[in-house]
């Protein structure tokens, strides 16, 4: 009995690996096969301590022996990549013996592709999102974030080192100590935030509120997730905004699924249904718009004033990587990865804001107008976050502001001129320890981060 304990133990363990070296620690498995022989039941109790101390002992001696030499093979489920092609870079963690400053590290896609090498980038250095490398010499380690390419494996080679060993993957980008993530909803939604507007500047209140709100998380370096709604005000003038934006090609927004129109209830989705509202909007976003960072994908699912039942999580299953649930207060545990759904093959719901923003704006009025309280406010709970290594979750609706308030980047004066926004971004942004990622590219790096096979060649 025991020993079928042990032998299911073995086989759980197995399911948990993330490298393919298990083989190489028989000597554990068999020790234990061993070790168990003759036992009675009547010494199970005792011999079910002793099975955890070992069993910790055998973790820690088979996780110590990883795959280790100077070419790495990373790959993850073809079917998977094909689906979401996982182009956001993920950082993998090495040891390396000999590390010096002449230290190259090269990737490839395949066998047959040529060999390309990597850049390098500073701890000192802001950069988020992109393929490098980071060397930390006291610490021999080399922190290599690459992404997906044309197949579902990545192959590393390190020039100039004794020999390099895998150790994981890092819990964020670059092995950052925090996370924050921002997402603004309902583009396209309401009229009277002028979807499609032609441009006239951040602060004036003609321009597209969606578009003004993008302007300033890009001058803060801060990539955001929107929501869409396709059946739109604006239609061809906002589809045309839209590309405009990604035509830039900087990595400074996710477009995310919201819904064709605003259902928040199971009697509003029946109207259209839910195939409609949900899958019909994603699809038209793929069709309209191209330059989508990280690939032609939809990550995200945002939800409607935060509406879920049965039928709308079934609708999504397989069809987002993460969905985003949404309650308009502050939610001081959701901090976290949201936990990946098994049976319907996506993250969450989660990621609800751990503070939130609008009804700290709707205190004033104007709405958002500067107030050194309400600024203090913001900054205290999301250094909180930060200092914890959390994950910080805020959002904020553009179509609620005056874009001359919410985005008035003059001094604050109480009450007078300023924006508690303006001034709150400034704070927590272009920090080098904290990684800033839309939602949707969060999950993609989470999603690999779990799932993920390292091996030495
Ligand atoms: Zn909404």
């Amino acid at each position: 009995m025991i020993r079928t304990q042990i032998d299911r133990f073995i086989r759980l363990c197995r399911r948990f690996r993330t490298w393919s070296s298990w083989d190489d620690c028989g000597f554990c498995y068999a020790g234990f096969r061993e070790a168990t022989a003759g036992f009675s039941s009547q010494s199970f109790i005792c011999f079910s301590f002793t099975l955890l101390i070992s069993a910790v002992f055998c973790l820690t001696s088979c996780f110590a022996d990883v795959p280790a030499g100077k070419v790495f093979r990373i790959s993850v489920d073809q079917a998977m990549w094909e689906k979401w092609g996982f182009q956001y870079p993920v950082t993998y963690i090495f040891e390396i013996s000999g590390l010096s400053p002449g230290t190259n590290v090269k990737r490839r896609d395949s066998q047959s592709a040529a060999w390309k090498s990597m850049r390098q980038r500073d701890a000192m250095d802001f950069f988020n999102g992109i393929e490098c490398v980071r060397f930390n010499f006291s610490q021999n380690r080399a922190f290599i974030s690459v992404g997906f390419g044309t197949s579902n494996c990545i192959e590393l080679e390190f020039e100039n080192v004794t020999s390099a060993k895998f150790v994981g993957v890092a819990r964020y980008y670059d092995d950052r100590r925090a996370t924050y993530t921002l997402s603004l909803d309902n583009w396209g939604w309401r009229a009277g935030a002028k979807p499609g507007a032609p441009w006239k500047g951040v602060a004036d209140d003609r321009s597209d509120n969606y578009q003004a709100a993008l302007c300033v998380c890009r001058g803060f370096n801060l990539p955001v997730s929107i929501a869409i709604n396709t059946s739109m005000a604006g239609s061809n003038a906002l589809w045309n905004t839209l590309q405009e934006e990604l035509d830039r090609q900087d990595c400074s927004w996710e477009p995310a699924v919201h819904a064709q129109t605003h259902p928040g209830s199971e009697k509003a989705y029946s109207v259209r249904g839910y195939k409609s509202e949900i899958l019909g909007c994603r699809d038209e976003i793929l069709q309209h718009l191209r330059y989508i960072p990280f690939g032609q994908h939809i990550f995200e699912h945002i939800l409607t004033s935060g509406y879920f039942d049965e039928t709308l999580l079934n609708t999504d299953i397989s069809e987002f990587l993460f969905l985003r649930g949404f309650n308009g207060h502050d939610n001081p545990s959701s901090t976290d990865y949201a936990a990946w759904d098994a049976l319907r093959r996506f993250y969450g719901v989660g990621g609800l804001s751990g503070k939130a923003y609008d009804p700290v704006f709707a205190r004033r009025n104007p709405k958002g107008r500067f107030c050194e309280s309400d600024v203090t406010e913001l900054n205290s709970a999301v250094d909180a976050l930060f200092k914890a290594g959390d994950i910080c979750y805020v959002m904020w609706h553009p179509d609620r502001y005056l874009n001359s308030v919410l985005y008035d980047p003059r001094p604050g004066q109480d009450g007078v001129q300023g924006s508690t926004l303006v001034q709150h971004l400034s704070h927590i942004a272009n920090r080098t320890d904290v990684w800033y990622v839309a939602n949707g590219w969060l999950y993609s790096y989470r999603y690999v981060a779990e799932h993920v096979s390292v091996t030495s060649q």
